[in-house]
């Protein structure tokens, strides 16, 4: 039987057997070769497709330890901000483990598919008239005065339980890749990546990517207002920044910027060329690479960090497919297949 990353990894997560497991059977993702995408860069170019975690993004890894942390430490509610992925995952884990469950999403700016995600687990959105940065520091407030467990990427049960992706990078690959490219938001899960990557003695370049109207470690300071069409990475003021800086500059790698066309580019690209749809932050990797190139890495591994059906927005603004309406009669039938 499959088990759950937890299980599979209790060696190294702060848990022992006897705890009881909150676990949607999450991790053990695909690594997938990019064919097209490796001829473009030269370089032997993998996607690691957390898209096809419970939930539709990475946010499980890190979830099935929190919510797990919150069970054993008496929690009855949990709590985050959320660009839209941390709710949706948050809510369907306190759903599991029968905790009550609060998000704090910052009005009309969430992908619609996480949304309705969160709503079909039972959670309780809180619509912020305000950004996401907003958002964090209010829970953050909140869950200090109250006995509420706070699941954002701050609690470090997340950033333990998101570092096993680095694991089974190294697993499935029979060593290191030469370079990580991966977007950065709160920039808590760069810094898992680094943290699991060190944890196996493996050091490839990290290669961060932020989108260039919310490019706070690119910029060196926080942005007010940010703003970018990869709504998971619509942050101004990561909780996670410094670490990031750290994780870069010890492997050797970047934190840079790619533009909303260059995001859009590379998220139209993966669908029609690939047939992997994802996210526009998770493309925000691959516009990153084919913006900068291999830069001599041999093995790359891009972290597709979601799921392309969770935004259907975008996706409906920005596709090349068509759509003909055709009376119910053979030759128009025909003219429409064909022309
Ligand atoms: C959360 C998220 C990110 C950003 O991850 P951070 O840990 O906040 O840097 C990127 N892509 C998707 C799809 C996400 O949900």
């Amino acid at each position: 039987m499959r088990e759950g990353l937890i299980a599979r990894f209790i060696d190294h997560l702060p848990f022992s057997k006897q705890d009881v497991v909150v676990s949607l059977l999450e991790g053990f993702t695909p690594l997938l070769h990019a064919p097209l995408l490796s001829e473009r860069v030269g370089a032997n170019v993998y996607l690691k497709l957390e898209g096809a975690n419970p939930t539709g993004s990475f946010k499980d890894r890190g979830m099935t330890c929190a919510v797990s942390a919150a069970v054993r430490d008496g929690a009855e509610a949990v709590i985050c901000a959320s660009t839209g992925n941390t709710a949706a995952s948050a809510a369907a884990y306190a759903a599991r483990a029968g905790l009550r469950c609060a998000v704090l999403v910052p009005d009309g700016k969430i992908a619609i598919g996480k949304l309705a995600q969160t709503l079909m687990h039972g959670g309780r959105v809180i619509a912020l008239k305000g950004n996401f940065d907003m958002a964090l520091q209010m829970v953050r407030e909140l869950a200090e005065r109250y006995p509420i467990a706070l699941v954002n990427s701050v609690n470090e049960f997340r950033l333990e339980g998101q570092k096993t992706a680095a694991f089974e990078v190294v697993e499935d690959l029979g060593g290191p890749p030469s370079a990580l490219c991966i977007p950065v938001g709160n920039a808590g899960n760069i810094t898992a990546y680094w943290r699991g990557f060190k944890e196996v003695g493996a050091s490839p370049r990290m290669l961060g990517f932020q989108a260039e109207g919310a490019a706070p470690l690119v910029l060196g300071h926080p942005v007010e207002n940010p703003e970018t069409v990869a709504s998971a990475i619509r942050i101004g003021k990561p909780a996670r920044g410094e670490e990031a800086i750290a994780a870069v500059e010890s492997s050797g790698g970047a934190i840079r910027a790619v533009s909303d066309e260059e995001i859009l580019a590379a998220y139209k690209m993966m669908a029609v060329k690939e047939g992997m749809f994802f996210e526009p932050a998770s493309a925000a990797a691959v516009a990153g690479l084919m913006k900068y190139g291999a830069e001599g890495a041999e093995t790359i591994v891009c972290v597709m960090t979601g799921r392309g059906i969770k935004d259907q927005q975008t996706a409906m603004e920005h596709h090349s497919g068509k759509i003909i309406q055709c009376e119910p009669e053979m030759n128009e039938l025909m003219r429409a297949v064909l022309r």
